[in-house]
């Protein structure tokens, strides 16, 4: 098996082979690294990352190098299938006991754990606390706890789950084994409990940056909504998204609507019943629904990773809550978008409904509301002011939002803002927003009318600006402080002193230009498309297209969710580099070793059904997969079965183990009846995922010389083909290979 090949040395270095090889990623985010040294060093550990941050690496990798299993709490059943599926898909050894589990296959994976087979076992904090079961565990080696989702254990947290204050039991019962808290809750209170309850022993606090550089914030002005969102659904197409409304009749209105518009679409909120509930999120995982319209509670049980956009059709209560739900976009790190539409009728109906919720809280809640509705009506970086908001400051703008995308020019609005000023007081302070507005314009409405604004002096002054600017100038001149607004009086606008000043010419004011989002939208997708913003049709987003398509039959052969066989952005990845061989395959971020036995050769077809990638072709010729006839080539589903079918870890493990017990490649091969060329691979393979070989077999070390300077000579980095000829056919590809990629971890970039 793949998992029993290596006996590894709890280190850093380890923990990178590990990475490489399971995960099929090239390197640890920085702070993966420093929480990984920690937990390997025996000690308590507290992690405070954002979601799609990666923590789960942080304990994974751990329990994987360590011996014995890892004991994981985790708070929702969905959550514990959807981790130990994921660590299959990876080959590693993982299962989760919980109510959903029947006794035999209890038993089962009771015995897999005692034989020292499972590197992770996942349960919920009641199976953990119910008799026998920490008995159980004592008779077992347990390298950590990881206590998943810690904020549940306070109650200040917003996810309070009394069970979870029992498990400080775990430190009484378990004073050597090292405890992990991971949670994506960051507030003093919380992070306080956590390591009081858990009773954790000095612990060491890792304290992410809350940033998600990835994710595309957009504001948009709440005037048709549906319109817009229609819109951004024509330039996602095929995007799995949520939309986020207050009420459930909203869902059901606007997924219809969507609906009509061919777009396989779904609604959720609590009138549903469990089973509907189930199923709407069942449809999302597996991409057969494109789009949900739900209320807020949707999200919380689930850990799609390819979720690429967040709309937010009304303005949330808070930050906290607008960025928790923006967050579930994006998590696989490829880009993700989230659109807010705001109107300043959603911050009256909110005052309101905020009020008579919760008296006791009204000012606190008041207050938050107040900071989301600045971040709506910001003109700077939206991204400065959410990590702002969470503490943390972003020494230049992000680049990645709608203010910075299209960034607001200046100009001298000291008359425009005397005309509405003028307004304001020639109106004795009665006019709210938009009565304002429409007096400036000139509309003949009811309530202009009635009360007898239409006969002041600046009535009409303001007719040649569309309602939309004068929307955008008169929220920048409330959160300049020219104005304020009278919750008391019906939202009537009053003039601050300074605003005095103004409209008495003391005072110039500077004002950003309006300019409509739409425009700051114009959004490349894709990792290659920030450079060279491909068409919708172009080759990379067909062949991203195609790559899906396959991942979505395969997925649905197996009964798992497409993003547990790649991720979007691995996708992404292949579609821009086109890989045909084995060694290009790996080299995509996400390919680890057991997905490349699994699904490598299927996707590698598709690719070249699309044509492949020329200059990979005709480097590494000799190293096509074995099986690429052209008649088979329209059974990549049928090659699929058969590598997912083979023993765990099968073919390139079994070469690695002769190649462990000291034999040749040739030697391999006649034993095994492969070509040669086949076992030579697969060593490349290994070698370049991170596993050690005896290289002396192939190489001395004037042989690696030799090369080198080959190399240097060439310039750059020399195509294979032009290496061997330079060397005159001394080294055969193998070896030129296996040598190219001793370069590279020396460079430190493998
Ligand atoms: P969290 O649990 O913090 O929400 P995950 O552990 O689910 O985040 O990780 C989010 C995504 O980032 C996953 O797709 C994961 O595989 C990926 N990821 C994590 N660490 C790395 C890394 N070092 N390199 C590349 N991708 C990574
Ligand atoms: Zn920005």
């Amino acid at each position: 098996m793949l998992f029993a090949a290596e006996p590894l040395a709890p280190t850093i270095e380890s923990a990178r082979k590990v990475l490489k090889q399971y995960y099929g990623y090239d390197a640890f985010r920085p702070m993966q690294e420093d929480i990984i040294r920690n937990i390997m060093g025996g000690q308590d550990t507290v992690v405070l990352m954002p979601t799609g941050g990666g923590k789960s690496i942080c304990f994974q990798v751990p329990a994987v190098v360590q011996e014995g299993v890892c004991i994981v709490v985790s708070p929702l059943i969905a959550l514990m299938k959807d981790q130990v599926e994921a660590l299959k898909a990876n080959g590693i050894p993982a299962a989760y006991i919980n109510s959903s589990i029947g006794s035999s296959e209890a038993n089962n994976i009771a015995a897999d754990c005692l034989n020292g087979h499972l590197k992770l076992l996942y349960v919920s904090p009641e199976k953990l606390l119910s008799d026998g079961f920490l008995s159980f565990i004592r008779r077992l080696r347990v390298s950590m706890f990881a206590i998943d989702e810690a904020h549940c254990i306070s109650s200040w947290g917003h996810d309070f789950r009394p069970e979870y204050t029992q498990l400080r039991v775990l430190r009484d019962q378990f004073p050597q084994v090292p405890i992990i808290a991971l949670t994506a809750t960051a507030d003093r209170l919380t992070r306080r409990d956590i390591q009081q309850q858990l009773r954790l022993n000095k612990p060491k606090v890792f304290l992410s940056s809350f940033d998600r550089p990835n994710l595309n914030l957009i504001v948009r002005p709440g005037q048709d909504r549906v319109g817009g969102i229609l819109e951004f659904l024509e330039r996602h197409q095929g995007e799995s998204g949520i939309i986020y409304c207050l009420s459930r009749k909203q869902c059901e209105t606007l997924a219809q609507k969507i609906q009509a518009k061919g777009i396989k679409a779904g609604y959720y909120h609590a009138g549903l019943t469990p089973n509907q509930r189930g199923a709407v999120q069942e449809g999302f995982l597996k991409d057969d629904l494109q789009v949900i319209v739900a209320t807020i509670a949707f999200g919380m049980g689930i850990d799609k990773s390819n979720v690429r956009w967040v709309i937010h059709y009304n303005l949330p209560k808070n930050i906290e809550g607008y960025y928790q739900e923006i967050g579930r976009a994006g998590r696989d790190g490829a880009p993700g978008t989230a659109v807010l539409f705001y109107s300043f009728a959603d911050v009256m109906s909110l005052r309101d409904m905020l009020t008579k919720e919760n008296p006791q809280l009204n000012q606190l809640n008041l207050t938050k509301l107040e900071r989301m509705q600045q971040f709506a009506e910001a003109a700077g970086c939206r991204r400065r002011i959410l990590l702002n908001y969470f503490g943390e400051t972003l020494p230049q703008d992000c680049g990645n939002c709608d203010i910075c995308r299209n960034p607001p020019t200046t100009f001298d609005g000291t008359e425009l803002a005397q005309k509405a000023l003028s307004a304001v007081v020639r109106g004795r302070e009665r006019l709210s927003i938009s009565l304002l507005i429409d007096v400036l314009r000139g509309m003949r409405n009811q309530a202009v009318l009635s009360g007898g604004f239409d006969q002041i002096k600046t009535y009409g002054a303001g007719r040649d600006l569309p309602y939309l600017d004068w929307y955008s100038y008169v929220h920048q001149m409330l959160n300049d402080g020219l104005l304020f607004i009278a919750y008391e009086e019906g939202y009537a606008l009053k003039i601050t002193d300074l605003g005095r000043e103004v409209l008495q010419g003391q005072r110039p004011v500077s004002m950003k230009k309006f300019q409509p989002a739409e425009k700051a939208e114009k959004k490349p997708r894709g990792r290659k498309a920030a450079a060279a913003a491909p068409a919708p049709a172009s080759r990379e987003a067909q062949l991203f297209e195609a790559l899906r398509a396959l991942r979505k039959r395969i997925a649905d052969e197996q009964g798992v969710p497409p993003y547990v066989i790649f991720t979007d952005s691995t996708l992404q990845e292949m579609a821009a580099e086109r890989p045909v061989n084995r060694v290009a395959m790996l080299g995509i971020s996400g390919v680890g070793m057991k997905k490349f036995e699994n699904y490598g050769e299927a996707f590698i077809r598709e690719v070249l059904a699309h044509g492949g990638n020329p200059a990979a072709q005709t480097e590494f010729d000799d190293d096509l997969p074995p099986r690429l006839d052209p008649d088979d080539a329209g059974a990549p589903r049928a090659a699929v079965k058969k590598e997912v079918n083979t023993e765990a870890g099968s073919t390139v493990d079994a070469t690695y183990q002769l190649h462990r017990m000291g034999l040749s490649p040739e030697a391999i091969a006649e034993r095994r009846g492969l070509a040669l060329s086949t076992v030579q691979s697969h060593l490349t393979t290994l070698y370049t995922k991170g596993f050690d070989l005896r290289l002396e077999d192939f190489l001395s070390t004037q042989d690696l010389a030799n090369i080198q300077t080959a190399v240097a000579q060439l310039g750059g980095q020399p195509l294979l083909r032009d290496l061997f000829d330079h060397l005159r056919e001394d080294y055969d590809y193998f070896r030129l290979r296996l040598a190219q990629h001793y370069f590279r971890r020396l460079r430190g970039e493998a």
